[in-house]
């Protein structure tokens, strides 16, 4: 694409993609090799020895898989970008791309159920520990910060009571420390909200959701700012010789790319040696997803206020959060980041506590009950039963999940048919 500086509805539809040269074809090949021909041995040489870039092996590069990756990071404003098997790799293999046995991690506390799973109960047994806080409690933030830390990690929109993670003072504390802020900004795909442009210097997606949009394939995506100094000694892991790649040192050995080291890294040691690659497959439907991003989030979002405002005067419902409802204790901060609309998911909880909950999961009509959010269509869940079963009572409070908590992620159907069959079950 040229350097015009195109708006982000042009970005999702072209970023990153010109014809193909050999074929002319106007839609992305999907690229289904394992392999690429090597020119002659010295090329083959240069590849691997990163003098010149090109595609080896699908499970490092594939083409189809870079247009995606360059039109994530230029939707996001980032530098670059790297695509994995799915979000929870993306986020497993971003910790482990900076931390190691020992570091500590600073995380808020209302996480995805996997992600809280990952820094609470797997990575402690390889020495990586997490200081959960309350979202947005900065003293908090401040206060579990010590030597060991290496990074601050939030959700943009957190599970499961959607609170709106305060992005600009995060970044703040984080530049204050020399730490990276890593921000999961599944919730709010980069046409409601860019973490980049707050502050944030890695931002994560869970693919799966929004952005494919129509439920139809599992993938996630890291993107980095470029923004962040990683020649501080504290990171081990940028600044020692890699015994894994011929003892560079990532954040001094690159050259132009020193600032690019993180992802980078994440590619080279994380996808080159650890293995979760995304299918080329899966990166063609994510791209069909993302042509009509702007306009989907759009309607998902308003679809979604309605429902809010529909469940909020429902004598059947004893409470609603919506970070778009004016009365939700997220709506100062939410309208201060997202000017676009305020993401597809409401949580809501009825009078008659969890076995209403289970009552109406069973008995709705249109709403389909699956562990998913972010398709085309209208999704129910009661994650006190599912998702979230697996945290301990103790962290099920502290992380705000109460177990009369229904999760509605809302579709694309007509609003009036949406509304109808909640109106069937809950009035
Ligand atoms: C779904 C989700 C993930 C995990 O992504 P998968 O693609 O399902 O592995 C991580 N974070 C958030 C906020 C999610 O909604």
């Amino acid at each position: 694409m040229s350097q015009k500086k195109y708006r982000h509805e042009t970005l999702a539809v072209h970023a990153g993609q010109a014809p193909d040269p050999t074929t002319l074809s106007r839609a992305v090949p999907i690229c289904r090799t394992t392999a690429f021909n090597f020119k002659s041995a010295g090329h083959a040489a240069n590849l691997f020895g990163l003098k010149e870039l090109g595609n080896i092996y699908s499970r490092l590069t594939n083409p189809t898989n870079s247009i995606l990756e360059d039109r994530l990071a230029q939707l996001e404003g980032g530098a670059a970008a790297l695509t994995l098997s799915s979000g929870t790799s993306a986020i497993a293999f971003t910790i482990l791309n900076i931390l190691k046995g020992g570091d500590e991690l600073v995380s808020a506390n209302n996480l995805y159920g996997g992600t809280y799973t990952q820094f609470d109960a797997i990575f402690p047994n390889y020495g990586i520990t997490t200081r959960f806080t309350r979202v947005n409690d900065f003293d908090a933030v401040r206060k579990s910060i010590n030597e060991k830390t290496r990074a601050l990690y939030v959700e943009s929109i957190g599970n499961p009571r959607l609170d709106v993670a305060d992005i600009e003072k995060y970044a703040q504390i984080a530049r204050e420390f020399h730490l990276p802020l890593i921000v999961d900004s599944t919730f709010t795909p980069p046409t409601l909200l860019r973490p980049i442009e707050y502050g944030a210097n890695i931002v994560i997606h869970s693919l799966s959701k929004w952005i494919g949009g129509h439920g139809t394939a599992i993938g996630g995506a890291v993107i980095d700012a470029g923004n962040f100094d990683w020649t501080d000694k504290k990171f081990a892991l940028y600044n020692e010789p890699d015994g894994g790649y011929h003892g560079l040192r990532f954040a001094h050995d690159l050259g132009d790319l020193n600032k690019l080291a993180f992802i980078l890294r994440l590619r080279t040691v994380g996808l080159r040696n650890l293995g979760p690659t995304l299918s080329p497959d899966s990166a063609w439907i994510f791209l069909q997803g993302l042509e009509t991003l702007p306009l989907r989030v759009r309607k998902h979002s308003e679809n979604a206020l309605a429902v809010a405002k529909w469940l909020k005067q429902n004598p059947n419902v004893a409470w609603v959060r919506y970070p778009g409802l004016e009365t939700d204790e997220a709506y100062p901060v939410a309208k201060k980041y997202l000017k676009d609309g305020f993401g597809g998911v409401v949580v809501c909880g009825l009078k008659g506590g969890y076995d209403a909950a289970v009552k109406l999961v069973d008995s709705i009509s249109l709403f389909s009950n699956v562990a998913n959010v972010g398709d085309a269509k209208s999704l129910i869940l009661h994650p006190a039963s599912t998702s979230h079963s697996q945290l301990s009572e103790k962290s099920k409070t502290e992380s705000g999940l109460d177990s009369s908590l229904i999760r509605l992620s809302i579709g694309l159907e007509h609003i009036d048919d949406i509304i109808d069959a909640l109106d069937e079950v809950i009035s």
